[in-house]
């Protein structure tokens, strides 16, 4: 069956466009509003949703398009929530769903309202055509994720686990194009850090302010904080970032690709790194794939001007590498500030890596050469993290792959202000995720 792919894209837009116009700010995030929308969408073309609340306005949405049970289930995952808009600093409403020179304007529009569209118009399309299924393909659009998920991906495991139980998965995290040194390539997310937030605290003597002294908690808390800043953190090669840079290095090849295949090894990093002409942004994201990272972001010390407070306290976001506990994060925080400053883990969550070499990311690596034949698909490793790890624990394994065209400039906007997708890129994604669904669910003809 042939699409009319103009009819697809106005109709994804225009889905994409609703979804915006519901405020789902999380907090409180009000999912269910959204979630009743997709419902209500799905009823209309006879697919049978459930809503799940894990607490009052807080919605999960599941559906079911049943498969002849062959193959094991392949679960499409998206969370509806999206994060805070300063509204006096957009040039478009953040819940307006404007549309202007080919993009639309919304917050929710890259972070994740667009595969929410893409993922409800794929199941809206093969249940129009009626294809017999080799699995089930599960939908579920969920709460929460801004906040880390515990009212969303992760209560919908705890509590429901049935409803979503899957092989794999298809989730936010991947998808979008990455230029390196000139050549475009995909990306597919297979692997994503773990966390270990932690609080560190100095102690000191308490004094007056007019008297200063050395043994104050600010001053060894800024110290600490000094050090963490200005250190570089042991280098880690997981094996998702080896694969990834070997084929990068692969494609470009010289002058490079010697250079970029010295990123892996610790001794040779800087010295590449140095000689390799990145962009800010490529040379941080390398970094923060090679190495466990370590970012203060809040300070509480003191109640009054003229006090030198005993206690100075920041906390700080750690994020680990596969393979890597909050443990073997303590060791190199040690040998960075020393053992006098008080380190207390707030979370240990492990980073996850997921196999490649898999019928899913062969589908997914055929379908993009059809599409952008010169950029291939990379398995890539996620530095932040994404509600995968919730649904990691029931064994499914989960790529981030919502499929767009926008180049990696327009993810600045992700979370920041005009969030906006190109209409075209939400056109190119529904069109690539219905053929690597179709292909992978169907199993027959392409
Ligand atoms: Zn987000």
């Amino acid at each position: 069956m042939t699409h009319n792919w103009a009819a697809v894209r106005d109709e994804a837009t225009r889905y994409l466009q609703d979804l915006i116009r519901i405020d789902t700010t999380n907090p409180p995030g009000n999912e269910t509003s959204a979630a009743e929308y997709l419902a209500a969408v799905l009823k209309r073309e006879g697919i049978e949703p459930t809503i799940l609340e894990s607490a009052p306005g807080r919605g999960n949405l599941v559906a079911r398009l049943k498969g002849d049970g062959r193959a094991a289930p392949l679960l499409l995952m998206v969370h509806i929530d999206v994060v805070p808009a300063e509204a006096n600093a957009w040039t478009h409403p953040p819940f307006g769903g404007d549309i202007a020179d080919g993009f639309l304007y919304g917050r929710g529009a890259l972070d994740t309202k667009e595969l929410a569209a893409m993922e409800l118009m794929v199941l809206l399309m093969l249940k129009r055509t009626g294809k017999p299924l080799v699995r089930d393909i599960i939908f579920m659009a969920n709460a929460d994720e801004e906040a880390g998920g515990r009212m969303g991906a992760g209560w919908m495991v705890k509590e429901h686990a049935d409803l979503i139980r899957a092989e794999y998965a298809i989730n936010e995290g991947g998808g979008f194009a990455l230029d390196i040194l000139g050549q475009r390539f995909f990306t597919c997310q297979i692997a994503e850090k773990g966390t270990a937030r932690f609080a560190m605290r100095t102690r000191g003597r308490a004094g007056h302010g007019s008297q200063p002294h050395c043994d104050n908690s600010v001053l060894k808390l800024a110290a600490a904080i000094q050090k963490i800043g200005a250190a570089e953190f042991p280098h880690h090669a997981s094996a998702t970032v080896k694969l990834f840079l070997e084929r990068v290095a692969a494609k470009l090849g010289k002058p490079h690709d010697k250079d970029l295949l010295a990123l892996l090894d610790a001794k040779k990093y800087r010295a590449a790194v140095e000689r390799l002409p990145l962009d800010e942004g490529l040379r941080s994201m390398f970094y923060a794939m090679l190495h466990n990272t370590v970012t203060p972001t809040m300070l509480n010390a003191g109640s009054k001007v003229n006090v030198i407070p005993s206690m100075a306290e920041a906390k700080c976001d750690a994020r680990l590498l596969p393979g890597q506990t909050s443990r073997d994060l303590l060791h190199e925080l040690r040998a960075v500030i020393g053992n006098e400053v008080e380190i207390e883990f707030m979370d240990d969550t492990p980073a996850l890596e997921s196999d490649y070499q898999t019928p899913l990311f062969d589908t997914i690596a055929r379908v993009m050469a059809r599409h952008e034949p010169t950029a291939p698909v990379l398995p890539y490793l996620v530095v932040g993290a994404t509600d995968a790890r919730h649904v990691r624990k029931l064994g499914t394994k989960v790529y981030g792959f919502s499929p767009m065209l926008a180049p990696t400039s327009e993810l600045d906007r992700v979370h920041g202000h005009d969030e906006r997708i190109a209409i075209d890129s939400l056109a190119f994604g529904t069109r690539v995720l219905h053929e690597v669904v179709r292909e992978f669910c169907e199993g027959v003809d392409r």
